[in-house]
């Protein structure tokens, strides 16, 4: 039966596939987003079509909608972008996750909170397992956003204990894909960007550091998974668990482009995590979910996209 979903942060990256997929799917999807990292662009092809609704919101500000389920998403994902306001950021993931479990409680929703491998800061286990409770710096410059997503799981399992809220705790792995924007400032986009105008890459540090790379086809899937896992709350982890350095990634983008580009080195910032890769095979005993898109595959579909926006 057709559904009516939530989506906030709709008309972000992974947001704008995810409306797209549960839209094909049948149901009626009300996206919410304030448009500071997403773009009407994204969603301007689901625009007219009866079951999308779009609504300019921030989900800091309390709003009375119904729905069936939610799928939290807004928050800026990219250091650039959560650095920018800091105090913005904790707030959209401790006013805006408070308000959008309000709506959850109220309408008995069940509510999917996007967070991420982020809350197992600079990890000291690897790869990491959902039970690892992480290495996190609370006053870095990363904190707004890493402890923002902590205490967002938090809330979440406070309201899953003391009201009974249907909900579900994704941590998302490094995901890219088609629609990230050209100014995110993530390691992807960037190397393609800057490959496909035969400017410099920039790695930062020495690019040794490791990152796990996900197709967004990939984790919408799993995200829809565990919406419809019943007696499932998670937290788990979704992602791909190929690892690679960040050199590596920017020599298969310099090959994949053909690009005359070269390697520069920049400082790294701080708090950067030195590696990181999911453990995936809760999602696989709970979820039946497998990573399916290799990382050249990928890069390969992005690399496509922005020769057409670019
Ligand atoms: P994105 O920046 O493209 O999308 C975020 C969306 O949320 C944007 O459309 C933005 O305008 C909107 N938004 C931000 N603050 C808002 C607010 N206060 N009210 C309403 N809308 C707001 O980033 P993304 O990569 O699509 O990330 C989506 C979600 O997934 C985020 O919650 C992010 O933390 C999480 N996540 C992403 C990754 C990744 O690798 N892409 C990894 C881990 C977690
Ligand atoms: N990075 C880089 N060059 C860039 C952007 C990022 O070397 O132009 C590095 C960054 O320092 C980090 C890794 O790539 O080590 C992944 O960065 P991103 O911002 O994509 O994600 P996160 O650090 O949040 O995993």
């Amino acid at each position: 039966m057709a559904k009516t979903i939530l989506v906030t942060g709709g008309a972000g990256f992974i947001g704008s596939h995810l409306c797209e997929k549960l839209i094909e799917q049948g149901n009626y999807v009300t996206c919410l987003d304030n448009f500071f990292t997403g773009s009407k662009k994204n969603v301007e092809h689901l625009i007219g079509d009866k079951h999308f609704e779009l609504i300019r919101h921030d989900i800091i500000e309390p709003i009375r909608l119904e729905a069936d389920e939610i799928y939290n998403l807004a928050c800026p994902a990219s250091p650039i972008h959560y650095q920018f306001n800091a105090i913005k950021t904790i707030k959209t993931s401790v006013l805006g996750v408070t308000n959008m479990l309000g709506i959850a409680k109220r309408t008995k929703a069940k509510i999917l909170q996007a967070s991420t491998s982020e809350v197992y800061g600079d990890p000291l286990m690897h790869p990491q397992k959902e039970e690892y409770w992480g290495n996190v710096n609370p006053i870095g410059i990363r904190s707004c956003y890493d402890e923002g997503k902590r205490v967002a799981e938090t809330l979440m399992m406070d309201y899953h204990r003391q009201h009974n809220v249907d909900i579900k705790i994704i941590r998302i792995f490094n995901t890219y894909g088609p629609r990230m924007a050209e100014n995110d400032g993530r390691v992807v986009s960037n190397f393609i960007i800057q490959a496909l105008k035969n400017q410099d890459i920039t790695i930062y540090g020495d690019g040794s550091q490791t990152r796990s790379f996900c197709y967004v086809d990939d984790l919408v899937r799993g995200m829809i998974a565990l919406m419809n896992k019943d007696g499932f709350h998670g937290p788990v982890n979704v992602g791909n668990d190929g690892e690679f350095t960040i050199k590596e990634l920017a020599e298969q983008v310099i090959k994949l482009t053909n690009s005359n580009s070269k390697i520069v080195y920049k400082p790294l910032p701080s708090d950067d995590p030195v590696k990181r890769r999911p453990d995936l095979t809760l999602a696989r005993k709970e979820l039946n979910y497998k990573p399916t898109i290799k990382l050249e595959d990928g890069l390969k579909k992005t690399i496509e996209y922005f020769e057409s926006t670019l």
